[in-house]
């Protein structure tokens, strides 16, 4: 038994119903036929700089239009994807679709003056088990020509279950492409990881974010929590920003970067150059109907 192998029976819960096996096998049949059948699309979140008052990067999210189910969300199928091979598929896909997009509006803004702006691509626990990721996507880079300070990579606490994820960081870090820790304050790892691994900037968990408001006491751990990363010399960003009110506190308690609904859902690429070019008035930033999701 391989250590990939070893690792992925950690992570799937290792006995469950009958029942739930079947569903997964159906899923990870389907997603497989969703590869070849191009039915995945990635959407993008822009991510907004306090400081400098402008956009200065996307999320990449993915999609899976079935269709015959309609919209699929990620939280329904990655899961399953997880337990296969498939995962690496998946990856490759939206590695690839984000680092060609990401160039081409590299262009776009180089063209207009403007200056370019990075991706952020998720990437899955799993993915630390490839002894060859850094390599995949250096060639991702080189096949767009993407700087790799282009290209920033989100992960979750769940890498640190894998033995390679040290060697692998810095190895991404050695291309020049920019670590960022997700979904930060849910997790129960204790806190040196973050001082034995590279990365460079924390994404505090959206239900964090949505106790600002309310809740004195999440405020002072989201304090908190910027104070260490300063301390750490990694930057911040609060995810989830849904109301002025919450934005207003984001700015007042020093995050330096914010992401939500109150500035855009995820969006189509098409939409994306003049989305990220436009102006925002962070006092006057508004939430989309919420009828309006994507
Ligand atoms: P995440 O990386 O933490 O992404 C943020 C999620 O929060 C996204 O959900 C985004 O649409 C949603 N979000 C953004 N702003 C707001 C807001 O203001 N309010 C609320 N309520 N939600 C907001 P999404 O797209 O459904 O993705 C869910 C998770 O699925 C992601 O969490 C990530 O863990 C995973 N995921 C998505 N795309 C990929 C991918 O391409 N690869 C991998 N490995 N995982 C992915
Ligand atoms: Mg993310
Ligand atoms: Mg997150
Ligand atoms: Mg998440």
């Amino acid at each position: 038994i391989g250590i990939g192998q070893l690792s992925a029976w950690l992570l799937a819960p290792s006995i469950r119903p009958i029942t739930e096996e079947l569903h997964a096998l159906q899923l990870e049949h389907r997603i497989r036929h969703a590869l070849t059948h191009d039915e995945f699309r990635l959407v993008y979140q822009p991510i907004y700089s306090i400081s400098s008052s402008r956009y200065v990067g996307v999320e990449a999210l993915i999609r899976w239009e079935h269709p015959v189910h309609g919209n699929i969300p990620p939280d329904q199928f990655m899961g399953v994807a997880e337990e296969t091979d498939l995962i690496h598929e998946i990856t490759d896909f939206v590695l690839d679709q984000a680092c060609r997009a990401a160039s081409e509006w590299r262009n776009v803004a180089l063209a207009q003056g403007r200056p370019p702006f990075h991706v952020a691509v998720n990437l899955s626990a799993r993915d630390m088990e490839r002894p060859e990721l850094a390599r995949t996507i250096e060639t991702v880079l080189e096949r767009h020509q993407l700087p790799a300070e282009l290209l920033h990579l989100e992960l979750t606490e769940s890498v640190l279950a894998f033995e390679g994820t040290g060697f692998q960081l810095r190895q991404l870090k050695k291309l020049g492409i920019t670590l960022s820790i997700d979904d930060f304050g849910t997790g129960y790892s204790s806190l040196s990881y973050l001082d034995r691994f590279p990365f460079d900037i924390i994404k505090i968990d959206r239900s964090l974010i949505a106790n600002l408001g309310p809740n004195a006491s999440s405020q002072s751990l989201a304090r908190g929590m910027i104070a260490l990363s300063g301390s750490l010399e990694m930057l911040t960003i609060a995810e989830g920003i849904e109301t002025r009110e919450q934005l207003a506190i984001a700015h007042d308690i020093g995050f330096d970067l914010v992401q939500g609904f109150l500035f855009s859902r995820p969006r189509p690429p098409a939409e994306i150059p003049a989305l990220v070019a436009s102006s925002v008035d962070p006092s006057r930033a508004q939430a989309e109907s919420a009828g309006d999701r994507s």
